[in-house]
């Protein structure tokens, strides 16, 4: 018997979000262009945080912080986030060193093709009428009798 993958709302999230990325983009080169910009969306917000921090942290060290501010983060709360944070950016830049190299492989306009034909087997379209129908009858077998829609 096969284990049945986790179905937590966490699980459920990350495989429907998994599903639409490969059907979205199902060619080498669009994910290596999601990737890409996904990891330097993720780099550029957490820098961005974190010199904004880095401000906020020297100006209640320097006693002029402006209270009035909308988010107004006690010291210790900054500076703890803020060494997190260095940690994330750490590592994103280890992961961009290394992701750099995805961009070297290229594939034929057939291959890619291949790609586009895999990412429909493996993340079909979950309104595609086909599926629909699947569901239901899957649902519907007495083998799953507590299966919940
Ligand atoms: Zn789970």
């Amino acid at each position: 018997m096969t284990e049945e993958p986790c179905q937590c709302d966490d699980c459920q999230r990350f495989y429907r979000e998994h599903d639409r990325l490969i059907r979205e983009f199902p060619t080498l080169k669009q994910q290596q262009e999601l990737n890409w910009s996904s990891l330097q969306s993720f780099r550029t917000l957490c820098g961005k945080v974190t010199d904004e921090l880095q401000k906020q942290l020297s100006e209640i060290d320097s006693g002029d912080a402006d209270t009035s501010q909308d988010i107004s983060c006690n010291f210790e709360e900054i500076s703890e986030t803020l060494s997190q944070l260095e940690n994330i950016n750490a590592y994103l830049y280890s992961i961009e060193a290394l992701m750099e190299r995805i961009f070297d492989v290229k594939v034929s306009e057939k291959i890619e093709l291949k790609f586009k034909e895999i990412a429909k087997e493996i993340a079909p379209d979950p309104l595609n009428i086909d599926r629909l129908i699947l569901n239901r009858l899957f649902h519907q077998t007495p083998d799953f009798p507590d299966k919940k829609i």
